[in-house]
């Protein structure tokens, strides 16, 4: 078993002085202790108790990690929502769980309580918890009760409620702090968003473990992050951050030679942005993989090479392999489906005990993504299973098309996605982004690509888009585009 977070927050705060959030006035260990105290007493006097759902839908702030701690601390179980949803996009996680409180923008209170939900305002709680007490009798808590619930993005479908305990979360941290080297000096940037597990635990549960301290920063900009990139000594982001901050003139070696670390992850980071990162920055970015229901899974090592377009090997005391259609475990090179069991595994999908027997291979969890290992052990993510192309009867993977093309010149981004096809069931199809002042032709990237794939790997049609449609992660919607172009072939 691995220290419970909560363990860990009160071997921080014993030290005093030790700082958590730096800023203006910095919050110590001590302080946010004291606070997370406070709000349990406050979840405690609502009448939240373990098991019980507290849903937070805020703006992201310092908040939302305090709440998050104290929700651990009560035994509620977190569920932070995407602020960005709709009040009735909102209504699914409120009848799909159930919670006890939802936990909302002033603005959003009598919206979510016409949906029958008991809300309450976020400045409201803070005020009742000032009122309490910062000592907590913390009740005991079996390290697989349940933390907290994620819900996945769900470009398809419904999202489903992602079950962790406390133990997924503090055995991944314990892994994550080991293999990237944390230590309490750290200082990290925290540009990400707070609802999704990577800002949500990767990132806190790092700082905690190691007693570090973060620059919390409520949104991610480009000249915001450089300005404070001098005072930080890890960053991590989304492959768009990268993209986006090559984008500015002022990003030098010297803006970023305080930094030890960056890390990348939650969507595929381009080799051609990693070569371009490091001759700017002198700094390999560190990518890992992980996705909501197994939180990190593998990720390039600090020491040895961190190889473009892999995301290296398996975290300590996490288990990756790669089967083919029969369930069978691939040799080496082979592509397949991703698989992945240890202690950072989920424990289901909410209320949906079927879903989750499906996507469970005995106690190995089928990820849905595809992908192989090198002889060197670096695993290449080769898409999620859904958005393999079969054309013709064979097997193209996107990731390797869009390998290839974001490798040529002129190409800022690329989704490559199938399409049906009244000859080939299904046509690869690229729909790229422009690189600034440049405008690649169809026919010019078609024969490019010519000299470096396969013909049934060439897409059938380059469609030149203004830019992809993305989540709030960075993420291709490639579900979105499949729509928008499904009538690509159709004869009329
Ligand atoms: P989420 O649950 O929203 O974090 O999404 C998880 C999915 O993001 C994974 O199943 C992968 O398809 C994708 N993903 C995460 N990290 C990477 C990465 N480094 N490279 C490619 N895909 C990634």
């Amino acid at each position: 078993m691995h220290t419970d977070i909560i363990a860990k927050l009160k071997e921080m705060a014993a030290t005093p002085g030790r700082i958590w959030l730096q800023g203006g006035t910095p919050a110590t260990y001590g302080a946010l202790l004291a606070e997370t105290g406070r709000l349990a007493n406050a979840l405690g006097s609502l009448g939240l108790g373990t098991g019980d759902r507290l849903l937070l839908q805020v703006e992201k702030c310092e908040a939302v990690l305090t709440l998050y701690l104290a929700c651990l601390r009560a035994g509620v179980v977190f569920l932070p929502v995407n602020p960005a949803y709709t009040i009735p996009e909102t209504d699914h996680f409120l009848t799909d769980a159930a919670p006890a409180l939802a936990v909302v923008e002033p603005g959003r209170v009598a919206g979510l309580a016409a949906l029958g939900a008991r809300s309450m305002a976020l400045p409201e709680l803070l005020e009742r918890a000032a009122t309490l007490s910062a000592d907590y009798a913390d009740p005991e808590h079996a390290p697989d009760q349940l933390a907290a619930i994620l819900y996945t993005s769900g470009t398809t479908g419904r999202s489903k409620g992602v079950m962790l305990s406390r133990e997924n979360l503090a055995s991944n941290a314990e892994a994550l702090v080991g293999l990237w080297r944390f230590v309490e000096t750290d200082v990290l940037l925290h540009v990400l968003p707070v609802f999704h597990t990577h800002g949500l635990f990767v990132a806190t549960n790092c700082i905690l473990y190691s007693g570090a301290s973060m620059i919390f920063r409520r949104a991610f900009s480009p000249s915001d992050v450089l300005a404070e990139l001098p005072k930080a000594s890890v960053m991590m982001g989304v492959p768009t951050f990268y993209t986006r901050l090559l984008g500015e003139a002022g990003l030098t070696r010297e803006a970023a030679a305080h930094i030890r670390l960056f890390i990348s992850g939650s969507a595929p980071l381009s080799p051609a942005t990693h070569a371009e990162w490091q001759e700017r920055t002198g700094h390999a970015i560190l990518e890992r993989y992980g996705m909501t229901e197994t939180n990190m899974i593998t990720s390039n090592p600090y020491d040895g090479a961190r190889r473009a377009g892999t995301v290296g090997m398996p975290l300590p005391g996490v288990e990756v392999r790669v089967t083919g259609a029969d369930g069978q475990a691939l040799a080496t090179g082979e592509a397949g489906a991703i698989e992945v069991r240890g202690p950072n595994v989920f424990k289901g999908y909410w209320r949906l005990p079927e879903k989750t027997a499906e996507e469970f291979r005995g106690d190995w969890f089928i990820t849905g993504d595809m992908g192989a290992f090198d002889r060197d052990g670096y695993l290449s993510i080769l898409g999620r299973a859904k958005d393999l192309v079969i054309t013709g009867g064979l097997n193209v993977y996107p990731a390797e098309v869009e390998a290839a093309l974001d490798d040529l010149p002129g190409i800022a981004a690329s989704a490559v996605i199938g399409v049906p096809h009244p000859d080939f069931g299904e046509a690869v199809v690229a729909c790229i982004v422009a690189a600034p002042g440049t405008e690649p032709t169809e026919s010019a990237v078609r024969a490019a690509l010519r000299e470096r794939l396969a013909a049934f790997k060439i897409p059938k049609r380059v469609l030149v888009l203004a830019e992809l449609p993305r989540n709030a992660m960075g993420k291709v919607q490639k579900a979105a585009l499949r729509q928008a172009h499904s009538g690509l072939f159709q004869s009329n």
